[in-house]
Protein backbone atom coordinates (compact mmCIF):
# COMPACT_ATOMS: atom_id res chain seq x y z
CA UNK A 1 0.00 0.00 0.00
CA UNK A 2 1.77 3.56 -0.76
CA UNK A 3 0.54 6.45 1.51
CA UNK A 4 1.75 9.92 0.03
CA UNK A 5 1.14 12.95 2.38
CA UNK A 6 1.40 16.40 1.98
CA UNK A 7 3.89 15.75 -1.27
CA UNK A 8 5.67 19.00 -2.87
CA UNK A 9 8.14 19.44 -5.38
CA UNK A 10 9.77 22.75 -6.31
CA UNK A 11 11.78 22.44 -9.13
CA UNK A 12 15.03 24.69 -9.71
CA UNK A 13 13.46 26.64 -12.51
CA UNK A 14 10.96 27.66 -9.82
CA UNK A 15 8.41 25.60 -11.29
CA UNK A 16 5.77 24.42 -8.14
CA UNK A 17 5.02 20.99 -9.86
CA UNK A 18 3.18 19.48 -6.75
CA UNK A 19 1.89 21.48 -3.79
CA UNK A 20 1.26 19.14 -1.18
CA UNK A 21 -0.23 16.46 -2.08
CA UNK A 22 -1.94 13.38 -0.12
CA UNK A 23 -3.28 10.53 -1.35
CA UNK A 24 -3.35 6.45 -1.17
CA UNK A 25 -3.57 3.30 -3.65
CA UNK A 26 -3.97 0.01 -2.25
CA UNK A 27 -4.05 -3.40 -3.02
CA UNK A 28 -5.63 -5.00 -6.00
CA UNK A 29 -6.94 -1.44 -7.09
CA UNK A 30 -5.96 0.34 -10.31
CA UNK A 31 -5.82 4.12 -9.71
CA UNK A 32 -5.99 6.28 -12.30
CA UNK A 33 -3.60 9.97 -12.42
CA UNK A 34 -5.74 11.97 -14.86
CA UNK A 35 -5.10 15.85 -15.64
CA UNK A 36 -3.87 17.93 -18.18
CA UNK A 37 -0.29 18.30 -19.33
CA UNK A 38 1.47 20.07 -16.86
CA UNK A 39 -0.82 18.53 -14.25
CA UNK A 40 2.30 17.20 -12.19
CA UNK A 41 1.34 13.41 -12.54
CA UNK A 42 4.63 12.64 -14.33
CA UNK A 43 6.49 14.70 -11.21
CA UNK A 44 4.54 12.91 -8.65
CA UNK A 45 5.28 9.44 -10.21
CA UNK A 46 8.57 10.56 -10.25
CA UNK A 47 8.87 11.39 -6.62
CA UNK A 48 7.99 8.13 -5.52
CA UNK A 49 10.62 6.21 -7.21
CA UNK A 50 12.97 8.77 -6.10
CA UNK A 51 13.83 9.75 -9.73
CA UNK A 52 13.16 13.32 -8.48
CA UNK A 53 14.17 14.85 -4.55
CA UNK A 54 10.82 15.33 -3.38
CA UNK A 55 10.85 19.23 -1.63
CA UNK A 56 8.57 18.21 1.15
CA UNK A 57 5.98 15.38 2.33
CA UNK A 58 5.97 11.83 2.89
CA UNK A 59 5.65 8.58 0.99
CA UNK A 60 5.22 5.42 2.57
CA UNK A 61 5.11 1.99 1.05
CA UNK A 62 3.85 -1.01 3.32
CA UNK A 63 5.83 0.79 5.84
CA UNK A 64 8.82 1.98 4.78
CA UNK A 65 9.20 5.83 4.49
CA UNK A 66 10.76 6.39 0.99
CA UNK A 67 11.99 9.87 1.67
CA UNK A 68 14.39 8.97 4.22
CA UNK A 69 16.17 6.66 2.48
CA UNK A 70 20.01 6.43 1.75
CA UNK A 71 21.38 5.03 -1.00
CA UNK A 72 21.85 1.72 -0.64
CA UNK A 73 18.14 1.35 0.68
CA UNK A 74 16.77 3.24 -1.76
CA UNK A 75 18.43 0.79 -4.54
CA UNK A 76 16.60 -1.87 -2.47
CA UNK A 77 13.42 -0.24 -2.33
CA UNK A 78 13.48 0.23 -5.69
CA UNK A 79 13.27 -2.97 -6.14
CA UNK A 80 9.44 -3.37 -4.75
CA UNK A 81 8.20 -0.74 -7.30
CA UNK A 82 7.58 -1.91 -10.76
CA UNK A 83 8.10 0.85 -13.20
CA UNK A 84 6.06 0.76 -16.55
CA UNK A 85 7.01 3.32 -19.60
CA UNK A 86 5.68 5.06 -22.23
CA UNK A 87 8.48 4.02 -24.65
CA UNK A 88 8.70 1.06 -23.06
CA UNK A 89 12.44 1.36 -22.14
CA UNK A 90 12.93 -2.21 -23.63
CA UNK A 91 16.62 -3.68 -24.80
CA UNK A 92 15.92 -3.87 -28.63
CA UNK A 93 18.29 -6.34 -29.46
CA UNK A 94 17.42 -8.84 -26.84
CA UNK A 95 14.38 -11.39 -26.61
CA UNK A 96 11.02 -10.69 -25.32
CA UNK A 97 11.95 -13.40 -22.57
CA UNK A 98 15.68 -11.80 -21.90
CA UNK A 99 13.93 -8.59 -21.48
CA UNK A 100 11.39 -10.06 -18.58
CA UNK A 101 14.10 -11.22 -16.95
CA UNK A 102 15.84 -8.45 -16.69
CA UNK A 103 13.38 -7.31 -14.36
CA UNK A 104 14.93 -9.72 -11.78
CA UNK A 105 17.54 -7.63 -11.60
CA UNK A 106 16.35 -4.04 -11.06
CA UNK A 107 15.40 -1.78 -13.60
CA UNK A 108 18.49 0.19 -13.03
CA UNK A 109 20.65 -2.10 -14.24
CA UNK A 110 18.63 -3.89 -16.76
CA UNK A 111 21.25 -3.84 -18.90
CA UNK A 112 23.23 -6.75 -17.08
CA UNK A 113 20.56 -9.05 -17.87
CA UNK A 114 22.62 -9.62 -21.43
CA UNK A 115 24.24 -13.55 -21.58
CA UNK A 116 23.39 -13.45 -17.55
CA UNK A 117 21.76 -17.16 -16.55
CA UNK A 118 18.98 -17.09 -14.69
CA UNK A 119 17.79 -20.03 -12.78
CA UNK A 120 14.94 -22.45 -13.63
CA UNK A 121 12.90 -21.02 -11.09
CA UNK A 122 13.03 -17.59 -12.71
CA UNK A 123 12.71 -18.71 -16.60
CA UNK A 124 9.48 -20.54 -15.45
CA UNK A 125 7.99 -17.69 -13.74
CA UNK A 126 8.52 -15.60 -16.68
CA UNK A 127 6.63 -17.97 -19.17
CA UNK A 128 3.59 -17.69 -17.01
CA UNK A 129 3.73 -14.03 -16.69
CA UNK A 130 4.16 -14.33 -20.46
CA UNK A 131 1.35 -16.37 -20.48
CA UNK A 132 -1.06 -13.84 -18.82
CA UNK A 133 -0.15 -10.80 -20.93
CA UNK A 134 -0.68 -13.07 -24.12
CA UNK A 135 2.79 -13.61 -25.31
CA UNK A 136 4.19 -16.97 -23.97
CA UNK A 137 4.47 -17.94 -27.87
CA UNK A 138 6.38 -15.06 -28.99
CA UNK A 139 9.09 -15.81 -25.71
CA UNK A 140 12.10 -15.87 -28.46
CA UNK A 141 11.29 -13.48 -30.51
CA UNK A 142 13.63 -10.06 -30.43
CA UNK A 143 11.63 -6.80 -29.15
CA UNK A 144 12.44 -5.12 -31.86
CA UNK A 145 10.08 -7.18 -34.37
CA UNK A 146 7.58 -6.70 -32.08
CA UNK A 147 4.44 -4.23 -32.23
CA UNK A 148 3.90 -1.41 -29.80
CA UNK A 149 1.26 -2.46 -27.98
CA UNK A 150 2.99 -5.91 -27.73
CA UNK A 151 6.21 -4.45 -26.46
CA UNK A 152 3.65 -2.27 -23.94
CA UNK A 153 3.12 -5.92 -22.69
CA UNK A 154 6.61 -6.91 -22.32
CA UNK A 155 7.23 -4.20 -20.47
CA UNK A 156 4.17 -4.98 -17.75
CA UNK A 157 5.73 -8.40 -17.81
CA UNK A 158 9.29 -7.06 -17.35
CA UNK A 159 7.63 -4.82 -13.59
CA UNK A 160 5.09 -7.91 -12.45
CA UNK A 161 8.51 -10.45 -12.53
CA UNK A 162 10.08 -8.21 -9.92
CA UNK A 163 7.06 -9.30 -7.67
CA UNK A 164 6.92 -5.29 -7.00
CA UNK A 165 4.77 -3.62 -4.06
CA UNK A 166 3.21 -1.44 -6.20
CA UNK A 167 3.34 -0.74 -10.16
CA UNK A 168 4.13 2.50 -11.41
CA UNK A 169 2.65 3.84 -15.04
CA UNK A 170 3.46 6.67 -17.31
CA UNK A 171 1.30 7.64 -19.45
CA UNK A 172 1.01 3.49 -21.08
CA UNK A 173 -1.30 4.37 -23.92
CA UNK A 174 0.19 7.69 -25.79
CA UNK A 175 1.89 5.43 -28.62
CA UNK A 176 -0.94 2.92 -29.08
CA UNK A 177 -4.02 3.07 -31.17
CA UNK A 178 -7.67 2.98 -29.17
CA UNK A 179 -8.01 -0.90 -29.41
CA UNK A 180 -4.52 -1.84 -28.08
CA UNK A 181 -4.68 0.78 -25.33
CA UNK A 182 -7.75 -0.72 -24.19
CA UNK A 183 -6.07 -4.01 -24.01
CA UNK A 184 -3.60 -3.06 -22.30
CA UNK A 185 -5.84 -1.17 -19.44
CA UNK A 186 -7.59 -4.08 -19.19
CA UNK A 187 -4.47 -6.30 -18.51
CA UNK A 188 -2.97 -3.91 -16.16
CA UNK A 189 -6.41 -3.81 -13.96
CA UNK A 190 -6.63 -7.92 -14.34
CA UNK A 191 -2.47 -7.79 -13.19
CA UNK A 192 -3.75 -5.48 -10.08
CA UNK A 193 -6.92 -8.02 -9.01
CA UNK A 194 -5.47 -11.45 -9.52
CA UNK A 195 -1.81 -10.44 -8.21
CA UNK A 196 -2.98 -8.26 -5.55
CA UNK A 197 -0.19 -5.23 -6.76
CA UNK A 198 -2.13 -1.96 -6.68
CA UNK A 199 -1.57 -0.47 -9.57
CA UNK A 200 -1.14 3.56 -10.31
CA UNK A 201 -1.87 5.16 -13.85
CA UNK A 202 -0.81 8.28 -15.23
CA UNK A 203 -3.45 8.62 -18.28
CA UNK A 204 -4.33 11.96 -19.86
CA UNK A 205 -7.16 9.96 -21.37
CA UNK A 206 -10.32 10.78 -19.03
CA UNK A 207 -12.21 7.97 -20.91
CA UNK A 208 -10.20 5.48 -20.24
CA UNK A 209 -9.41 6.25 -16.64
CA UNK A 210 -13.42 6.65 -16.62
CA UNK A 211 -13.82 2.65 -17.97
CA UNK A 212 -11.03 1.40 -16.40
CA UNK A 213 -9.85 2.73 -13.22
CA UNK A 214 -11.51 1.40 -9.63
CA UNK A 215 -10.82 5.22 -8.32
CA UNK A 216 -9.36 8.15 -10.35
CA UNK A 217 -7.13 11.03 -8.88
CA UNK A 218 -7.38 14.40 -10.57
CA UNK A 219 -4.53 16.92 -10.69
CA UNK A 220 -4.68 20.14 -11.78
CA UNK A 221 -1.67 23.02 -11.53
CA UNK A 222 0.16 20.19 -8.59
CA UNK A 223 -3.04 20.18 -6.47
CA UNK A 224 -5.25 17.48 -5.71
CA UNK A 225 -8.69 18.66 -7.36
CA UNK A 226 -10.45 15.54 -7.22
CA UNK A 227 -10.32 11.69 -5.86
CA UNK A 228 -13.63 9.26 -6.38
CA UNK A 229 -14.40 6.45 -8.37
CA UNK A 230 -15.19 6.95 -12.21
CA UNK A 231 -19.56 7.27 -11.30
CA UNK A 232 -18.15 10.17 -8.55
CA UNK A 233 -16.12 11.77 -11.51
CA UNK A 234 -19.04 11.37 -14.09
CA UNK A 235 -21.29 13.16 -11.75
CA UNK A 236 -19.13 15.51 -11.16
CA UNK A 237 -18.89 16.59 -14.95
P1 LIG B 1 2.35 16.12 -16.31
O1 LIG B 1 3.03 14.79 -16.18
O2 LIG B 1 1.01 16.16 -15.63
O3 LIG B 1 2.28 16.60 -17.71
P2 LIG B 1 4.77 17.20 -15.15
O4 LIG B 1 4.96 16.54 -13.83
O5 LIG B 1 5.57 16.70 -16.31
O6 LIG B 1 3.20 17.19 -15.49
O7 LIG B 1 5.05 18.74 -15.00
C1 LIG B 1 4.51 19.54 -13.94
C2 LIG B 1 5.14 20.91 -13.99
O8 LIG B 1 6.52 20.79 -13.63
C3 LIG B 1 5.13 21.58 -15.35
O9 LIG B 1 4.99 22.96 -15.14
C4 LIG B 1 6.50 21.24 -15.93
O10 LIG B 1 6.93 22.23 -16.83
C5 LIG B 1 7.36 21.26 -14.68
N1 LIG B 1 8.51 20.33 -14.80
C6 LIG B 1 8.47 18.99 -15.04
N2 LIG B 1 9.70 18.46 -15.05
C7 LIG B 1 10.55 19.50 -14.82
C8 LIG B 1 11.96 19.60 -14.69
N3 LIG B 1 12.76 18.54 -14.83
N4 LIG B 1 12.49 20.82 -14.43
C9 LIG B 1 11.69 21.90 -14.29
N5 LIG B 1 10.35 21.87 -14.37
C10 LIG B 1 9.78 20.69 -14.63
P1 LIG C 1 5.51 14.46 -19.64
O1 LIG C 1 4.38 15.44 -19.42
O2 LIG C 1 5.13 13.32 -20.52
O3 LIG C 1 6.22 14.08 -18.40
P2 LIG C 1 7.26 16.59 -20.26
O4 LIG C 1 7.35 17.22 -21.60
O5 LIG C 1 6.59 17.31 -19.12
O6 LIG C 1 6.59 15.19 -20.51
O7 LIG C 1 8.72 16.20 -19.76
C1 LIG C 1 9.66 15.56 -20.56
C2 LIG C 1 11.02 15.71 -19.89
O8 LIG C 1 11.39 17.10 -19.84
C3 LIG C 1 11.04 15.22 -18.46
O9 LIG C 1 12.24 14.52 -18.23
C4 LIG C 1 10.97 16.45 -17.61
O10 LIG C 1 11.70 16.29 -16.41
C5 LIG C 1 11.61 17.51 -18.49
N1 LIG C 1 10.92 18.81 -18.31
C6 LIG C 1 9.61 19.07 -18.40
N2 LIG C 1 9.35 20.36 -18.18
C7 LIG C 1 10.54 20.95 -17.94
C8 LIG C 1 10.94 22.28 -17.62
N3 LIG C 1 10.07 23.28 -17.51
N4 LIG C 1 12.25 22.51 -17.46
C9 LIG C 1 13.13 21.52 -17.56
N5 LIG C 1 12.83 20.25 -17.85
C10 LIG C 1 11.54 19.96 -18.03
Amino acid sequence: MLHVTNLQKTYDTGDEALRGVTTSVEGSETVAMIGPSGAGKSTFIRCVNRLTEPSGGEIDLDGTELTALDDDDLRAARRDIGMIFQEYNLIERLTVMENVLSGRLGYVSAWQAFRRSFPPADIERAYGILEQVGLDEMADKRVDELSGGQRQRVGIARAVIQEPKILLVDEPTSSLDPETSDTVMRLLTDIAADRSIPVLINIHEVNLALEHADRIVGLHDGELVFEGTPDDLDEAA
